[in-house]
């Protein structure tokens, strides 16, 4: 486990009770202390070191500190071997990742991911040494690592519940946090989203994997894309390539990496994109031009295929703007 030290300047701080209001997990309360009503981290065992109350508070008085854990791999007791990626399936992650990279001029490495189910072994990998959000550890994969995250080194409680990885909490079960941190107007409106959200059944996963997918530990289940809008499109239309078929995507620009980017190509097995959302563009340097793509492993090929009949003439005759005049 990775242990994390709240500390909170009562000097500093004026008592406005933000951060024990959006706190997800009521680690923060009132307390009395020398005669004076605080603000004290009364349950810091609950804490996932999120930094909303951190982030939220309007002079800096909170401080959210997490110890690294030297434990590099996780002692897996799972009788049963990790079957590692055989050579073939590495090479065709390889020429993927080749191909995207390539003929996109992509910026950022295309992320393999993997939700391990519970009872199922886990791949000899790192495991990162302060607790991450999902959508830290996609960035993490982007620059060069592979990490497997437990439950217990993911830093959203949001993102790992729906992932299956934990219990969602009451907080943000009831959505009354998008209505305090400014992001829905009304609770009706919060009850409906987190209603309409999908979620993978709870405590059914046992941890996340992500890796560059030309390093890829396993077959991925999901490939995650970070690009610019252009680049989707002609992802868009390899999917398209061989059928014309319209596309239908789902998303709300709440929970982009776990609901859109993830959960949806996990599940239906159909590639779906996402513009980003306010949790993973608060917590990242990911740029305003940036946009995600999420494809489910099985589709890989025929959009590899077709980026490689596009890569040979409307790509390239895009990109020179052939049908650019000097506008008179
Ligand atoms: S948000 Fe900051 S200023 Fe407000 S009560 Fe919490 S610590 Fe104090
Ligand atoms: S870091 Fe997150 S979980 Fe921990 S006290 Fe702050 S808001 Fe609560």
């Amino acid at each position: 486990m990775i242990g994390i030290q709240i500390t909170i300047d009562h000097e500093k701080c004026t008592r406005c009770g933000q951060c024990v209001e959006l706190c997800p997990m009521s680690v923060l309360d009132w307390v009395e202390q020398n005669g004076k009503t605080n603000i004290s981290a009364t349950h810091p065992e609950m804490c996932w070191a999120c930094l909303t109350c951190a982030g939220k508070c309007h002079v800096k008085a909170i401080s959210i500190e997490q110890h690294e854990q030297q434990r590099k791999y996780i002692d897996d007791e799972n009788k049963t071997p990790f079957k590692t990626i055989s050579p073939h399936d590495a090479e065709i992650c390889q020429d993927y990742a080749e191909s995207l990279e390539k003929i996109l001029k992509l910026r950022s490495r295309p992320v393999a991911v993997n939700l391990i189910k519970n009872g199922s072994p886990l791949p000899h990998v790192p495991v990162p040494r302060k607790r991450l959000r999902y959508c830290q550890a996609l960035i993490m994969a982007r620059r060069g690592y592979s990490l497997l995250m437990p439950a217990w080194a993911h830093a959203c409680p949001d993102g790992t519940s729906i992932l299956g990885l934990s219990k969602i909490p009451p907080k943000l079960a009831s959505g009354e946090i998008y209505v305090q941190l400014g992001k829905l107007a009304t609770q009706e409106a919060a009850s409906q989203m987190v209603k309409e959200r999908p979620r993978i059944a709870e405590d059914s996963m046992r941890a996340t994997l992500v890796s560059p997918l030309d390093e890829a530990v396993m077959m991925p289940d999901v490939v995650v894309i970070m690009a610019p809008p252009e680049s989707m499109m002609w992802l868009c239309m390899a999917s398209t390539y061989y059928t014309g078929r319209r596309m239908t995507f789902r998303m709300s620009s709440y929970n982009a990496q776990c609901v859109e980017s993830t959960l949806y190509p996990y599940t239906t097995g159909e590639m779906n994109t996402s513009l980003g959302c306010y949790g993973c563009r608060a917590i990242s340097d990911i740029g305003e031009e940036s946009m995600f793509l999420g494809i489910p492993m099985g589709k890989m090929q025929t959009i590899v295929d077709g980026l490689k009949q596009l890569g040979r003439r409307a790509i390239p005759d895009s990109r020179a703007k052939i049908y650019l005049q000097p506008i008179p």
